[in-house]
């Protein structure tokens, strides 16, 4: 059962929302204000965020900031609830990072069949193997929702922790030039280089601990991923 967390501070949308959302059984959470709804993603996993952007305490915009520079919600889909009219916030939005939005009054068709387009990407990604749940004894890499657990402790990875780490698992076994992996972590925005890559190694192993040795040095070559490793490496 998908579960979408709405955070819209209306009482009347809240119900026809949760109403209708309800309906095509879904799970639904309603948080009146942004904060909360940080909150509220920070506590419990979420399939698709839709997000008003008025809100009385922290704005939608912000809230799409915040969840994009955070590791552990920066893969869940947002559809924003717009002003009518208010062209600027819905171009701010999806530059932040925002999936689609509808602007109000909007259709509840519309909105419900733009929410069902958003989690059938999202299963389509779960079946090509690209979001693919990786376990290492008590290592455990979500890329769904950017997530690593350590006994079931979430890591506090950054994004580039989380890609560098996601690569390497991703193909355990395989010995990754420093260039490569650089290539496949950046987001065209972030400078990374040669040097930063091994300080971002350095700070992974360190939230990664007691599996920091699964990131292995491969001297002359750059690093691996490998369960079988059994010394530290560093
Ligand atoms: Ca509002």
């Amino acid at each position: 059962m998908p579960r979408i967390l709405v955070i819209e501070d209306e009482s009347d949308i809240q119900s026809l929302l949760r109403f209708n959302l309800e309906r095509e059984g879904h799970q639904v959470t309603v948080c009146g204000g942004g904060g909360d709804g940080l909150h509220e993603l920070r506590r419990n996993p979420y399939d698709l965020v839709l997000l008003d952007l008025m809100l009385p305490d922290r704005d939608g915009l912000e809230v799409c900031r915040v969840m994009r520079a955070d590791p552990a919600m920066a893969g869940v889909p947002i559809i924003m609830v717009t002003a009518k009219g208010d062209e600027s916030d819905v171009v701010l939005g999806l530059g932040l990072g925002a999936d689609d939005y509808v602007a109000k009054p909007f259709r509840i068709k519309e909105l419900m069949a733009r929410i069902k387009v958003r989690l059938a990407r999202a299963v389509d990604r779960g079946r090509s193997g690209e979001s693919k749940r990786l376990q290492f004894q008590g290592l455990v890499i979500d890329p769904v929702r950017h997530r690593v657990t350590v006994d079931g402790q979430v890591a506090p990875l950054t994004l580039t922790e989380f890609r560098l780490l996601h690569v390497l698992a991703a193909h355990a076994g395989v010995a990754y030039a420093r260039y490569d992996l650089l290539d496949r972590i950046g987001d065209g925005e972030t400078v990374v280089t040669d040097r930063t890559i091994d300080v971002h190694v350095r700070n992974l192993r360190k939230k990664v601990e007691p599996y920091q040795r699964f990131v292995e040095t491969v001297r002359g070559v750059g690093y691996r991923f490998s369960e079988l490793a059994e010394e530290p490496t560093e």
